[in-house]
């Protein structure tokens, strides 16, 4: 089962993920494109050297890499699969769906721009494990400052994260990325959208998710 979780940057994909993987029985395996290409351009690979020169500016790595790199992925993983940030684009979705790995659900969290740009000025992440905190919401700040909760690793700021370059990554979403929800639903899959900015999103996400996966 593959269930696309959908949104801009800083919508709060990575949040949401991290408070349901504590819901289930058994962590949910989780392809998150732009985590995979940090550890890449982190080990200095062929792919990362590439990758990097694309991700410091806000742009789109190319499509061809990105799809060897995520269906290789998505193949050599069983059961319940969660990608996050793949596909990115028209191309992408296209070169999924043709090679046979059709999404179950399309999950799209939606905030505002103003609000993406809001978070992604605090946002931290952990060196190591990826997990992101902010400090302007409390249930989200670490227990320890600049401490990662979960594997105790330093908390940095990610350079695509400055507001220039923050603001780039918005735009390419909406002109690269917001499309593929219609692509998604013109192939009939389900597309579901759940406003992260409430209140009730975390209860909301949290319920469709598990009856997502409760039904495979
Ligand atoms: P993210 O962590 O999802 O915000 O991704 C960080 C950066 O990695 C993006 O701004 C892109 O440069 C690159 N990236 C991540 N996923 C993709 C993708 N599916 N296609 C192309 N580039 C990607």
């Amino acid at each position: 089962m593959k269930i696309i979780l959908f949104g801009k940057p800083n919508s709060g994909k990575g949040s949401r993920l991290n408070e349901i993987q504590k819901k289930t029985k058994e962590p949910i395996p989780v392809l998150a494109a732009g985590d995979i290409l940090r550890k890449e351009v982190g080990e200095g690979t062929e792919i990362g050297k590439l990758a990097e020169q694309y991700m410091s500016q806000g742009l789109l790595v190319p499509d061809e890499v990105i799809n060897n790199m995520m269906i290789n992925k998505i193949r050599q993983t069983q059961g319940v699969i969660v990608l996050d940030g793949y596909p990115r684009t028209v191309q992408q979705a296209n070169a999924m769906l043709e090679a046979g790995e059709y999404p179950d659900i399309v999950i799209e969290l939606y905030v505002d721009d103003e609000v993406a740009l809001d978070r992604a000025k605090d946002r931290t992440v952990c060196k190591k494990c990826g997990r992101t905190y902010t400090i302007v919401n409390e249930g989200y700040r670490p227990k320890r400052e600049g401490i990662c909760d979960d594997c105790g690793s330093p908390l940095v700021r990610r350079k695509d994260d400055e507001p220039e370059t923050a603001r780039k990554r918005q735009a390419v979403y909406a002109k690269d990325t917001y499309p593929v929800l219609d692509l998604m639903q013109a192939k009939g899959i389900e597309v579901i959208t759940i406003d992260n900015s409430t209140e009730d999103a975390s209860e909301e996400f949290e319920k469709l998710f598990l009856s997502v996966i409760n039904k495979r």
